[in-house]
């Protein structure tokens, strides 16, 4: 609970009233239920969070993310990157304060309950998967020769045999 964003909790208003700002490197591994849907797990995701009160007194978490986390191919499973650039704007909606209209607003921004003690790290995980394709998958799928089980026995290379004879 130490280092990265694990275990970091923001007084939301307050961050975004001081205008605070923090940038942190995040390892896939610290994200639980992102790193499910890797091929793999190193790597890290560049993260910023930055807090803003607008001219209309409306509070703001602006979140950035940047990586390259290596998605499971749905045709093929092998890995294949997506490039992944963030940028979600948050209104902090505070006690008392009334939620903007989903229709007036803008597909960028989304409404989140303010709180007093925001898990960072979790928002910045919803944000990644909310990004992410449903279905990724390469654009072309290698065949799988090199990790069928060695020494030229695999079926395709039986059936290629058969069909010479
Ligand atoms: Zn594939």
């Amino acid at each position: 609970m130490s280092d990265s964003l694990d275990g970091t909790v923001i007084d939301s208003l307050e961050f975004a009233r001081s205008g605070a700002s923090l940038q942190r490197s995040v390892g896939f591994d610290a994200l639980p239920r992102l790193a499910d849907l890797l091929a793999a797990t190193d790597g890290t995701l560049k993260v910023r969070v930055d807090g803003r009160r607008d001219a209309q007194g409306k509070s703001w978490l602006l979140i950035d993310v940047e990586g390259a986390p290596e998605l499971r191919c749905q045709r093929c499973l092998g890995g294949v990157r997506h490039e992944l650039r963030i940028k979600s704007r948050l209104q902090l909606v505070g006690p008392g304060e009334e939620w903007p209209d989903e229709d007036l607003a803008d597909d960028s921004a989304d409404a989140i309950e303010a709180d007093r003690e925001l898990a960072v790290l979790s928002l910045v995980e919803d944000e990644v998967l909310l990004a992410l394709p449903i279905a990724p998958r390469h654009d072309k799928c290698e065949v799988p020769s090199e990790n069928a089980a060695g020494n030229g026995s695999s079926p395709f290379a039986a059936l290629a045999a058969l069909k010479k004879v």
